[in-house]
Formats: C-alpha cells, structure tokens, sequence
C-alpha cells in the first residue's frame, strides 16, 4: 500500500493574496477525491468570515490518486505530494 504525505507551506499558502486560502482554494477545487479541508482557526461563532482565520490542510490522504494537479494549480507552489 502506498504511503502518502501532502505537504502544505502555510506561509507560502497565507502569502499568496489577502484573503488568503479562503479566498484561493485551487487546490481543493481541482481535486477530484476531495482531499483537502478548509477549516477555520478560530472561533467559528466569531471568525467565520475573517479570511485569516481560514487554512487548506490534506486530511483524507488515502483518497488521493497522485495526479499533482493541486501541485501544479497551486500559484505559489506551497503543495508538496509524495508517496512510497
Ligand atoms: S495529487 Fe491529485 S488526488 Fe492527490 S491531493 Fe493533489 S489533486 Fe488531490
Ligand atoms: S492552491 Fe496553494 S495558495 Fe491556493 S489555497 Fe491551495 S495551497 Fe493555498
């Protein structure tokens, strides 16, 4: 079984415009498995609509199939995809 580790830069990902990953999210559209999250940091009853607040993170690995389309969608290469 293949063994997959998804790397995110979060400073590469929050550098990338000022609304940040909430605002970007090509990652987690082009996938076709749905591996990525888009989860809020902070409180969610307070911080829902506060970009900042908002991360990618790779949680459901086994889905994903290696096709490297979030690493060559994502604009500042923060995604790193590899498998053994
Ligand atoms: S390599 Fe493909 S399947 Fe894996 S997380 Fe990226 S887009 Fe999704
Ligand atoms: S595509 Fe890159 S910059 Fe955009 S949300 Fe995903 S990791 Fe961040």
């Amino acid at each position: 079984m293949d063994i997959t580790i998804i790397g995110i830069d979060q400073r590469k990902c929050a550098e990338h415009t000022d609304s940040k990953p909430y605002e970007c999210g090509k990652c987690l559209r082009i996938c076709d498995p749905a591996v990525f999250l888009m989860y809020n940091t902070g409180d969610l009853l307070q911080d829902r609509d506060e970009p900042r607040f908002w991360k990618i993170k790779p949680l459901w690995l086994s889905m994903c199939t290696h096709c490297m389309k979030c690493v060559d969608r994502c604009p500042v290469d923060a995604i790193t995809v590899r498998s053994w």
